[in-house]
């Protein structure tokens, strides 16, 4: 998949705000989580942001989709979240 950087998905403007854009809670510095609810396991992957100085529209991409991917490995966060057999398509 290509990322077209300078175009705004949204209005189609030529118009993305230039630079490294970062996007952070308020309270702290984590990373916006990626949850995988199925399985309550959550993944710290960078979002990379672009921004539409024009219309105002974000659009975010992860930077590292590889690993989106469900490990064996990986473990639900809450131990009552609801077990589910890892699936072929999971992965
Ligand atoms: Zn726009």
């Amino acid at each position: 998949m290509s990322i077209n950087e300078s175009t705004c998905s949204n209005c189609g403007g030529k118009s993305i705000v230039k630079g490294d854009i970062g996007l952070r809670t308020s309270r702290d510095l984590e990373l916006i989580m990626v949850v995988r609810k199925d399985h309550g396991v959550e993944k710290k992957v960078p979002l990379q942001p672009k921004v539409c100085a024009k219309c105002g529209f974000v659009d975010l991409f992860v930077s590292e989709a590889e690993n989106l991917k469900i490990l064996h490995s990986d473990k639900p966060i809450n131990a009552d979240s609801r077990q589910r057999p890892i699936l072929e398509y999971d992965f």
